[in-house]
Order: C-alpha cells, then structure tokens, then sequence
C-alpha cells in the first residue's frame, strides 16, 4: 500500500513512539533567585541543578551527564555573563552529578567536592556507568575524572555565600547538600524528591538519620532544589520524604523507575 505523503507525516507526528523519537533532549537555564540559575537537563533522566554567578565568577553545582552536556551547559552561560566558570560542586559520585568532569577541567575550572565523594569517585565510577549503561545504552562510556580539589570535610565557596556539607550516607554514601545562606536555599540533588526514585545504592538504614541531622541544624530554609521531577519545593520536602522512606521501609511502596 502506498500511503501519500501528507498522510504519512500525520500519521508519525501523532504515534507516541515516533514523537518520542524526535523530540530532542533540551538543557534549560532559568532564572531563579538572586545570582541562582536552575538548570533542567532533559537528558537520560531529567534531572534539575544549579548555577551561581557571583560577583567575579561562576560557581556550577553539580557537573552534569556528560562532557557534552557539560558544554551545552557553559554554552548557556555564556548567554547570561561573561565571568569565567571557576569553580565545579561535584556533588554526588553518581554519573548526572559528575559525568561532566572531563569538560569543566578542560577549561580550566577547578572541580571541587568533599572527601567522601572523591573517594567513592576513584572505586566505584566505573561500575556506576557500567550499570547506567544497562539501563541507558545511549549514555557513553565516560571515563573516570575525579575532582581536582578535594575537601577533608565541608567547604565554602563564593566568599561564603555557598556552603557544601556532608551529612551521612543517603542516596548513595556521598551525596552531599549544598546550601545558600543568603537566599535560603538548599540544593538537595539526589537525596529529597518528590518521589522514592532509585533506591539502588541508597543505604536505607541511615537515609533517615542523615536526614534528621539536616533538620536538627535548623538551617533558615525557604525552598528546596530538588535534583529530578519538580525543581522547587518548600522546606516541608524534607518530612514529605521521612515518610517516603518509612513507607518504603514497611515494604508498603515499589521503587520508581528512576
Ligand atoms: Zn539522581
């Protein structure tokens, strides 16, 4: 059967696959508070980070999939300012937070991170990739760079106006929250979502506590990044999540794709 043009293209922009197929994954920088920028990166997962342009530099909170995405990232900081990318937050071992190493060296940016991340870094990037691969095949085989800086406990950055710390094992053993006192703001990456997500490499037993530790520092909290599906939440994410791992704890819910 021979199908008219016309008719084929309706036919594949209205099929599900097909429009999946096409649509492009987008890396988007907007606005969000003061000198913050909420990055949504569409690809692999969809996953929400931050940037921070400071009075002299740029600070980037959370490196990216990959060297790729890492430069469509730098690209879109050229559109707000010409201040050099000084500083990188690895801020989690896993691929979306620190896949985009081997671009930010390149341009001469230090990649900063906390002890406990470098290390689990230098054991385990390969086998987190490995296992990424399996369920992502389009995500290349990005070779190990670990951060060019690493802290033996907190740090700040930006003159104080950015704070990185340490808690406990959580998502993984060295996820890490980064906070901004002066907007009270905390980028929580991987650790608080809206839903369960992967629970792969959590440590279930002591997710809770280090979440507890964040809310005995009583930090000023006015929103909460969080690192997929919605960007912005109130501090009441934090308990919204405590009771996600409970439920999960009683075996009441199954783990979300993602
Ligand atoms: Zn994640």
């Amino acid at each position: 059967m021979k199908i008219p043009l016309a008719v084929f293209l309706v036919l594949l922009l209205n099929t599900g696959p097909s429009r999946a197929a096409v649509d492009a994954p987008t890396l988007q920088l907007l606005h969000l508070k003061g000198p913050i920028y909420l990055v949504e990166d569409s690809h692999y997962v969809a996953t929400n980070s931050l940037v921070y342009v400071g009075p002299s530099s740029v600070t980037v909170i959370g490196a990216t999939w990959t060297p790729e995405t890492a430069q469509i990232l730098a690209n879109r900081i050229r559109t707000l300012t010409s201040l050099p990318i000084r500083e990188v937050i690895d801020t989690s071992p896993d691929p979306e937070w620190s896949g985009g190493n081997a671009y930010w060296k390149r341009i001469g940016a230090k990649i900063v991170a906390i002890k406990v991340t470098y290390d689990f870094l230098q054991r385990h990037w390969a086998e987190a990739v490995a296992a990424f691969r399996r369920n992502n095949p389009s995500y290349p085989n990005v070779p190990l760079v670990l951060p060019t800086v690493s802290h033996t406990g907190d740090f700040r950055l930006q003159q104080g106006r950015i704070l990185a710390f340490y808690l406990g094992p959580s998502h993984t053993a060295a996820d890490i929250f980064v906070y901004f006192p002066k907007e009270k703001l905390l980028d929580a990456g991987s650790i608080l979502k809206e839903k369960l997500g992967n629970m792969a490499k959590a440590d279930v037993e002591a997710y809770p506590n280090t979440l507890r530790k964040l809310k005995a520092l009583n930090l000023p909290i006015d929103m909460i990044i969080s690192g997929h599906w919605s960007a912005v939440h109130g501090p009441e994410l934090i308990d919204h999540y405590l009771e996600l791992l409970k439920l999960n704890a009683q075996g009441q819910r199954k783990a979300d794709p993602e």
